[in-house]
């Protein structure tokens, strides 16, 4: 049996971050997952500006061996598609100047990026990261857990499960439950040689009519890689019975705007389907002796789809409550929820603006004369890109006056 202060399940990047966090504390730690790496992970590959801040705020030198070793590429903003077919291009940072604004986002495969945090994880921790280990259950013991692996038993004095959305070991703990309204389903699939790609490697998110409050996305990646794929919300799917894959494929064959872009493009590989759970402030993510980072703390933005950067976030933010555990000896429910606390101080506003948004999104027809209304504004995208930054501006951006008072005021 192997004994640990820490064990942390899943080396995604919540997993990861939360290990090399503790590591630079020295907090003895174990971390496993059932995977070897690289492996793949069923993804976008769109990262936000949040996750350079993160991995900076760690270490600028892990930053730096991150862009060296997976060669992100750099996206400067977002081509909204609105019903309509109304395009707008909206920079994440207005004027960019690489001299003083941060990279504003990357695209990059995330079997790259996973490998990359595990490989970090190995070269601190070495052989306290075990991989091609699976846990099977999850036991409450005094003083800890006790999990059994496929490497064994461990046994551990406080547990941060960054398990993801696939694990289905049974654990003594609640998580928060898999509500359809807060949980998206996403099918994504790679293809080479779209054409017509932003110069700028914006990411493109197509609302379309038929799949609000969801949405379509072609994500640009290096080497002429091209991320395409769909999302919406579980209980719209399940009401409307919509096929994803076919709604995809049906896009990429008729849509006006799409289909030419796609006429000498190639399929790589099979289209594959996943989970988003959405952000859900209202659940405990944290108690007696544990913590969830990541997914299986439903961290994702409802509006965005945005995972990574928020499971780094809460894998860091863990790690550190971790660490206030150990300097202080208290490990209790009382204690935990000021990591509760923490989460949604760091993210929790924004959360419930996009979840605000997401619900706006479900009336088709208000979006439509919205964005009829909006296109040709001058005044739009320097208002969206101050979304990006400013969280005031994107909660304005709720209040039907402020937009009616925008709109007319050509
Ligand atoms: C189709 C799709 C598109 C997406 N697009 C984007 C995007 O463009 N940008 C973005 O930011 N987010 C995106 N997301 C969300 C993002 O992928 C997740 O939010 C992110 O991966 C969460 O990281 P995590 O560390 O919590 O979980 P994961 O990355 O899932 O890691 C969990 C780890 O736990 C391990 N594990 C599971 N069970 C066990 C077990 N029993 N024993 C041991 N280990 C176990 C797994 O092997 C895995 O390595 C997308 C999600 C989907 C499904």
């Amino acid at each position: 049996m192997l004994s640990t202060e820490v064990c942390i399940i899943g080396t995604g990047p919540a997993g990861a971050m939360a290990a090399l966090r503790l590591a630079k504390d020295n907090i003895p730690f174990l971390i496993v997952d059932r995977d070897e790496f690289p492996r793949e992970k069923i993804c976008g590959d769109a990262l936000s500006g949040k996750v350079p801040h993160i991995i900076r705020r760690l270490s600028p030198e892990l930053l730096e061996r991150f862009e060296e070793k997976c060669s992100p590429m750099n996206s400067f903003g977002i081509r909204f598609i609105a019903p309509g077919d109304h395009v707008f291009d909206v920079p994440f940072i207005e004027h960019y100047d690489a001299a003083i604004h941060p990279v504003p986002g990357y695209t990059v495969r995330r079997e790259l990026l996973d490998a990359f945090m595990a490989e970090e994880v190995k070269n601190l921790a070495g052989d306290h990261l075990l991989t091609a280990c699976a846990v099977n259950t999850v036991e409450r013991v005094d003083d800890g857990f006790m999990l059994d692996t496929t490497a064994g038993k461990i046994r551990a004095k406080l547990l941060i499960d960054a398990s993801g959305t696939t694990a289905s070991f049974p654990v003594p703990y609640d998580k928060p439950g898999p509500s359809a309204k807060k949980t998206a389903l996403a099918v994504r699939a790679y293809y080479r040689g779209v054409t017509d790609m932003h110069d700028q490697n914006f990411i493109e998110l197509y609302f379309l009519e038929d799949i609000l409050p969801g949405y379509f996305w072609i994500f640009p990646l290096p080497d002429g890689l091209v991320n395409v794929g769909i999302g919406i919300r579980k209980d719209i799917v399940l009401k409307k019975k919509i096929n994803l894959s076919a709604v995809m494929d049906e896009i990429i064959r008729s849509h006006p705007l799409v289909a030419p872009r796609f006429r000498d493009a190639e399929l790589m590989g099979k289209p594959a389907a996943g989970k988003l759970p959405l952000g859900n402030p209202k659940f405990r993510i944290s108690g007696d002796r544990y913590m969830l980072a990541g997914d299986v703390a439903h961290l994702v933005d409802p509006l965005t789809g945005e995972g990574v950067g928020n499971a780094l976030y809460s894998g860091f933010i863990a790690a550190e409550q971790a660490i206030e555990c150990f300097d202080s000896h208290l490990f209790g429910d009382k204690f935990m929820n000021a990591y509760d606390k923490r989460i949604k101080r760091v993210l929790g506003k924004e959360m419930s603006i996009s979840g605000n948004f997401q619900r706006m999104l479900k009336y088709p027809q208000m979006v439509k004369w919205i964005a009829k209304k909006a296109d040709g504004n001058k005044h739009i995208p320097g208002l969206m890109s101050s979304m990006f930054t400013d969280l005031d501006h994107r909660k304005k951006l709720l209040n039907p006056f402020f937009i009616i008072r925008v709109l007319l005021n050509r």
